[in-house]
């Protein structure tokens, strides 16, 4: 190989190599053919907060990973009931009475997720049916729908004792059951109601004050945090935000038949 190539070479690395050190992943290539020697020439590196972010390759050549998205399932409820069973995995068994899977339409285009039963749920084995289950049957209806229509769970099955919020431990025992329903329905959204739903689904350390009336993304459908019906009850100042998060459910459903 000619010297002058192989000099262009190592100056490449070099430049790649700084960029790297300074931080920088990937790097736009725009593939653009020509015949003038010229364009061999080594642009000085763009500044990095310059630097696309899209469409990236890696440095090294790989393409940069794409946004996870959920794959179709080919499983059923029942299969993921049955695997769940008389369920002793946490301690949340000690003091449950049931076990309360997520209930409503399988085909669900809306679904809604909290932290955990309370005891009215421990004791009918349904979720969100005592005081902030009545109230959020009362949501669903105001956007429009009934209860039948969509989808509702929790991420843990299993009531904590005293009602606390399940430890971290507790929820991702029980969260990986409920990431495999979401794949199933694969619902257009989601709304997660307080900071235990949505801290689990998104993965964040925000607070739900703070993403409360935004969609966030999980796995390619779109998730509105907004507070826990339970919230409401303690301080109904609130409804009229979560009326507004609601809203924006309602309008995307409805743009996205
Ligand atoms: N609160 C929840 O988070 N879930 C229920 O099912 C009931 C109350």
């Amino acid at each position: 190989m000619p010297k002058e190539i192989l000099d262009l070479v190592a100056q490449t690395r070099k430049q790649l190599e700084h960029l790297r050190a300074l931080g920088v992943d990937g790097i736009r290539i725009d593939v653009k053919p020509s015949t003038d020697s010229a364009d061999l020439r080594i642009k000085p590196p763009a500044p990095v907060e310059n630097i696309p972010s899209e469409p990236l390759t890696s440095l090294f050549g790989d393409i940069a990973p794409a946004p996870a998205k959920l794959t179709p399932s080919s499983e059923t409820f029942e299969q993921i009931h049955t695997e769940i069973g008389d369920c002793t995995r946490c301690p949340l068994h000690l003091e449950r009475t049931h076990v309360v899977h997520t209930e409503g339409n399988r085909k669900a285009r809306l679904m809604f997720v909290g932290e955990a039963p309370g005891a009215d749920e421990d004791a009918q084995a349904r979720p969100f049916v005592g005081r902030a289950g009545q109230l959020l049957t009362k949501i669903i209806e105001a956007i429009g729908l009934k209860r039948e229509q969509v989808l509702i769970g929790n991420v843990n099955r299993c009531r904590p004792p005293g009602n606390r919020a399940p430890t971290t431990e507790e929820a991702s025992t029980c969260k990986p059951y409920l990431l495999r329903e979401i794949a199933i329905v694969q619902p257009a959204v989601i709304v997660v109601m307080g900071n235990t739903a949505m801290k689990n689904l998104l993965d964040t350390r925000e607070g739900i004050t703070r993403l409360r009336g935004r969609f966030q993304d999980y796995k390619g459908i779109k998730v509105m945090p907004t507070f826990h019906p339970a919230y409401l009850l303690r301080d109904p100042s609130k409804k009229r935000e979560t009326w507004e998060d609601l809203k924006k459910v309602r309008d995307y459903l409805d743009s996205h038949p």
